[in-house]
């Protein structure tokens, strides 16, 4: 439910809207813009409070079919969220790319990512320690000593580190270790992971499960916002269907629906929703013509040695050339080329 106040609302009115809603034992959500005033009601309360709101001073109109996800939906908080990573910002006009190896695998491969994701132009460098792999007999990841690695690289290159957690238990190692906590398709409905990730102070990439609807990602969003942290990007990365010429397929029209729908930062990993190296320019480009603020690409320095996705990380030079390519594009859907100018 969300109450919309009169323009200008005085502030003595909005206080007494927001102590009515709590009076009921609900949580409100403010969000101003200009002369406007917007109270989300949390939850889902008795439509006899709409009643009761529109009789207060200063209510001029509630909405009682508003999303069940108040603190990211973008009817509560119609601006766009920016969210900044290190002085990165996801979510304003530059097209941000986040680039490196699928895993972390020794010392010489990610400090060899480092620079080879540096040099294209990517803003954050990625790379699993912990790796949610579909069998127990594949790699793993390195674990703390991937962190650690991925901590030397940011130090090396000055790239902010994005690095998946698997477990509610090692939140706080990798809150400490990195700078954006990665929750993968996998676990995207890990709701005791989503609280910890909420109540950890840094940014969070949430990629939809490969199962999941916009709804149940936007409810998962929701866990992480709700428990404290605000720090939210959503990544689409591609939904099982019948087709199996690529690994999963490509839910472009997931990107303006979700721009639509909440106002957080929306980007796209073309290589888990193809799988094939030779596609993934292809797809960043529709990416953001569709409306991305961003991508999660694999590359690896030696992508046929790649001890996971080898097949679908590109290499440094392919990595380059892509970033080259996105500029263009970005500019025609009044978007800032990931390489500046
Ligand atoms: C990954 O980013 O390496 C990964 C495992 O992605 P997803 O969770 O989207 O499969
Ligand atoms: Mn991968």
């Amino acid at each position: 439910m969300i109450a919309t106040l009169i323009p200008n609302c005085p502030l003595a009115m909005k206080a007494e809207v927001v102590r009515f809603i709590e009076q009921t034992g609900f949580r409100v959500q403010v969000a101003e813009t200009g002369a406007d005033t917007l109270v989300g009601v949390v939850g889902s309360p008795p439509l006899s409070l709409a009643e009761q709101l529109l009789a207060l001073e200063g209510v001029a109109d509630v909405q009682t079919a508003a999303p069940p996800y108040p603190m990211v939906s973008r009817a509560h908080h119609p601006q766009d969220s920016v969210v900044k990573i290190e002085g990165v910002n996801f979510g304003g006009p530059t097209v941000q790319v986040i680039a490196g190896p699928c895993s972390v695998e020794s010392e010489d491969q990610i400090l060899a990512s480092a620079r080879a994701a540096k040099a294209a132009g990517a803003a954050l460098l990625r790379g699993g320690a912990f790796k949610p792999r579909t069998s127990p007999y594949s790699f793993q990841g390195l674990g703390r000593r991937g962190l650690e690695l991925l901590a030397q690289a940011r130090a090396e290159t000055g790239l902010p580190v994005v690095t998946e957690v698997v477990a509610p238990e090692d939140v706080e190692m990798v809150s400490e270790l990195a700078d954006v906590l990665q929750i993968g398709a996998r676990n995207m409905q890990n709701f005791r992971l989503l609280e910890a990730a909420g109540r950890q102070p840094k940014p969070v990439l949430l990629k939809r499960g490969m199962s999941a609807t916009i709804d149940e990602l936007l409810l998962a969003a929701e866990y992480v916002v709700s428990n404290g942290n605000p720090r939210l990007i959503l990544c689409e990365r591609g939904i099982r269907t019948y087709e199996k010429a690529t690994r999963n397929t490509l839910d472009i029209g997931a990107v303006p629906l979700l721009k639509a729908r909440t106002h957080l930062p929306v980007i796209v990993d073309p290589s888990h929703a193809c799988g094939l190296r030779e596609l993934v320019p292809a797809l960043s480009l529709a990416a953001i013509a569709a409306g991305a603020d961003g991508l999660i690409v694999e590359m690896h320095p030696e992508p046929e040695r790649a001890l996971s996705d080898g097949r679908q990380s590109l290499s440094p030079e392919g990595l380059a050339d892509m970033m080259r390519a996105l500029g263009p594009v970005a500019e025609a859907v009044g978007r800032r080329s990931p390489l500046g100018g």
